[in-house]
């Protein structure tokens, strides 16, 4: 009976054309996030004026681009981070995003090591934009303790720290809320998003 014969080819050939398709698909989706990736690493570059040569994972599976290999100490204190971070975001009803791999952390070179005080404050100076004439304005550029990249995929930049490693994890933690509002409370989000017009963090209690 032929279609005994061709019920099987034509299952095969569906069964083929279902994967191909899916092949398809899934090498659109790589290459749409492969140049979100990019667009995010150039982002990175621009703003700290580093590069990034060093690409590795924290143990609990957060991305890192850093100007060196970082130490297991910061690679650490940037997991604590975000684990204080997804606490007190499920504290707040948050859910989404709330995953280490979620996140990329860039690591760049602290343009200055203390702060006006004499404090050891590793930070990045970067184009001062809105906050142009403000308290934070030190010339034309600020001094930044941290700053989000991207929103999506979740990036944020830090310097990198050689002792006072809670402050990295504060930083992480800090620079993490604005991302968490951001893909759970828009409005919450819209409303913190610039300190120049006031408000600082912890955003989250
Ligand atoms: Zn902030």
């Amino acid at each position: 009976m032929p279609i005994a014969i061709h019920r099987p080819v034509t299952l095969m050939r569906k069964l083929y054309l279902t994967l191909l398709a899916l092949a398809i698909i899934a090498s659109a989706l790589f290459t749409s996030a492969n140049a979100q990736n990019r667009q995010v690493m150039v982002e990175a570059q621009r703003v700290t004026g580093d590069v990034f040569t060093v690409a590795a994972v924290t143990p609990k599976g957060a991305n890192i681009y850093a100007v060196r290999q970082p130490s297991a100490a910061m690679m650490n204190a940037i997991d604590k981070g975000l684990t204080d971070l997804f606490a007190v975001a499920r504290k707040n009803g948050y859910s989404r995003r709330l995953n280490y791999a979620d996140y990329t952390v860039f690591i760049a070179n602290a343009d200055r090591q203390k702060d006006a005080s004499g404090k050891y404050s590793p930070d990045i100076a970067v184009g001062a934009a809105q906050y142009a004439g403000t308290e934070y304005d030190k010339g034309g550029y600020i001094y930044a303790a941290g700053m989000v990249i991207a929103n999506n995929p979740m990036s944020f930049v830090i310097a990198e720290h050689k002792s006072d490693l809670s402050r990295v994890s504060d930083l992480v933690r800090f620079e993490g809320e604005h991302l968490v509002l951001y893909h759970n409370d828009p409005r919450r989000y819209e409303a913190t998003m610039d300190h120049s017009r006031g408000g600082g963090h912890p955003i989250l209690q």
